[in-house]
């Protein structure tokens, strides 16, 4: 266990925030509470590895859970359903941004915390990693004012971060920088950032749609999902917009062929296509303790194939009181693909996939495998780290290396699966949840009014309903605006975030019933806000339609039919007879 903590005799206030602000300083991605039956464990993920961080007895496990479900404006009501809160708060002077997610087990609540960390975003280009050569190239893709580049990879390979570094980049004066993302990471002073919200139909493709018509110079989509998306996004790109996207891919090639496969038309996407900026993340190796040791006879062989020149040294580490486990940080490795025109050609002539692969290959495209290898050699990552983290047998087959599929063989690699990936089922989860939130608090035919807009008063609800019971709350104050603040649908997903975050849904089926609702239905009074209420689409077409009949002479036989008969349409019916 990394931290001990007294909770027989610390508050669990403290307690909590001592977690929240100690697992930041550790530059802890993630912290997760897990319960078991004996205690509840704590684990934080660091350079995304998970640890063993401390043990909480059973005694504190609940108030522990509900302390953190109050400040990140959960239903403390609700423990059999999935939810979903966020914090935002300064505590112990640190600003903590956080997506806190709850889930049930068999062993009671599982939170896990995601904390948000924009240092990297903020530090520029040059602090991400690309060598000089990429780094050159990258320079040189973004500065063309149209065109299409995208960059790819797992979740948590950090592109949101790539991504954010380039547009701080080009945030300036003269350009319009409008984006459509799901959620909104990090807010950029001075770009227009869009946060999409599919329960009222506004997705990527609709957004973008919409930000043509806004005078953009560069507009960024935050992932390309589906093929519309992708459609709008490459005609935008040849019209005279530079465009920026994510798209879950493992490098240049697959890129390409993803897109193709989207149905994308193959001479648009061939003349869109700027670049390719594909990355993984590698952790890096700790400066303080990091020492010298001969290659194999394996490494040796990848290095000369590779690289193309033999490497007889690689650094290795056993760890240190600074890095714990030799470890510290990680580092991206990148390949950068500029599109020339022979891979524009076989773009638009469909040519077949082996020589498109030939092609990207043989173009000055520095690989993965040989981007990892240079920053083995320089010390800034391990062998094992890489053989971890990116494919051989793709390269492999490159480099035409048949000892090396046997050399593999003998070596037990296992292909990291990207320990971040949080990949997110969410539609079901969120609406769900905005169901739930209502149910825990109100009537449900409150919860079907409240879902028309004021989901944020909503949650307000949910927390000041926890503020009345036992938990002492001196942080409340200052979290509950930021609370509320974060409550807006500003948070969806992003690919290094808690994918599916918070976000405030307008459930289908909710607004369905209530448009289905009885005169009698509307009449319910809610607690929760007056503006609840003003806006009953069924009571005015009732009303209006009364008044219309009462002008009519029509018999109400022949009225139309309406799928809204309230109660005083049965009334004037009754009279009638
Ligand atoms: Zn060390």
């Amino acid at each position: 266990m990394l931290k001990q903590i007294d909770f027989e005799k610390t508050p669990v206030v403290e307690a909590v925030n001592d977690i929240l602000v100690d697992a930041s300083k550790r530059g802890a991605s993630d912290i997760h509470f897990d319960p078991l039956e004996e205690y509840m464990k704590v684990r934080i993920r660091v350079d995304g590895q998970l640890h063993d961080y401390v043990e909480v007895p059973n005694s504190i496990k609940k108030n522990l859970i509900t302390r953190i479900k109050i400040i990140s404006g959960m239903n403390i009501t609700e423990s059999r359903l999935p939810q979903d809160g966020a914090i935002k708060a300064n505590i112990k002077d640190i600003d903590l941004d956080l997506r806190v997610s709850s889930i049930p087990t068999i062993e009671g609540e599982k939170i896990v915390i995601r904390i948000l960390d924009y240092s990297m975003s903020n530090s520029g280009l040059e602090a991400l990693g690309f060598s000089d050569v990429n780094l050159k190239k990258v320079i040189q893709m973004i500065n063309v004012p149209n065109g299409i580049i995208l960059i790819t990879g797992a979740t948590g390979s950090g592109k949101s971060t790539t991504v954010y570094s380039i547009l701080q980049r080009l945030n300036k004066e003269e350009t319009n920088i409008i984006t459509v993302e799901d959620p909104i990471e990090m807010n950029i002073t001075g770009i227009n950032q869009i946060q999409t919200n599919s329960e009222i139909g506004l997705d990527f493709a609709t957004a973008l749609r919409s930000i043509l018509r806004q005078d953009p110079n560069i507009i960024m989509v935050g992932e390309i999902r589906d093929t519309e998306t992708a459609k709008i996004a490459v005609r935008a790109s040849i019209t005279g917009h530079l465009v920026l996207s994510t798209i879950h891919t493992n490098d240049s090639l697959n890129t390409i062929e993803r897109l193709l496969d989207m149905d994308v038309e193959r001479y648009l996407l061939s003349s869109a296509l700027t670049g390719i900026i594909s990355q993984k993340l590698a952790r890096k190796l700790c400066p303080h303790c990091r020492t010298k040791r001969p290659t194999t006879q394996y490494e040796n062989d990848i290095f000369k194939k590779v690289l193309g020149h033999e490497v007889s040294e690689v650094y290795s580490s056993n760890g240190c009181d600074i890095c714990g486990n030799g470890y510290s940080g990680r580092i991206a490795i990148h390949e950068v693909l500029m599109i020339n025109q022979d891979i524009k050609d076989a773009i638009s002539e469909n040519i077949r996939k082996e020589a498109l692969r030939e092609l990207v290959y043989n173009s000055d495209v520095i690989t993965l495998l040989q981007d990892g290898l240079e920053k083995v050699e320089a010390g800034l990552t391990t062998f094992e780290e890489l053989l971890k983290i990116i494919e051989l047998e793709e390269d492999e087959k490159l480099a035409g290396a048949s000892s090396l599929e046997r050399a593999l063989e003998d070596t037990s690699i296992t292909h990291n699966s990207d320990n971040n990936a949080v990949d997110s089922t969410d539609l079901t989860i969120d609406n769900t949840i905005s169901t739930e939130n209502g149910v825990g608090n109100v009537s449900s035919e409150k919860d079907v009014d409240s879902n028309s807009d004021l989901d944020a008063d909503d949650s307000n609800n949910v927390l000041e309903s926890g503020d009345s019971g036992n938990i002492d709350n001196e942080q409340n104050a200052s979290t509950d605006q930021a609370v509320v603040s974060q409550m807006k649908p500003v948070y969806q997903k992003l690919d290094d975030v808690v994918d599916d975050s918070y976000s405030v849904n307008y459930n289908d089926e909710s607004i369905d019933d209530s448009i289905n609702q009885s005169d009698s239905d509307l009449n319910v009074e809610s607690d929760n806000d007056d503006e609840d209420n003003s806006d009953k689409p069924m009571g005015i077409n009732d009303m209006l339609n009364n008044n219309m009949k009462k002008h009519d002479d029509v018999p109400l036989e022949d009225e139309p039919k309406k799928n809204n008969f309230g109660i005083n349409d049965l009334l004037n019916n009754l009279k009638k007879h």
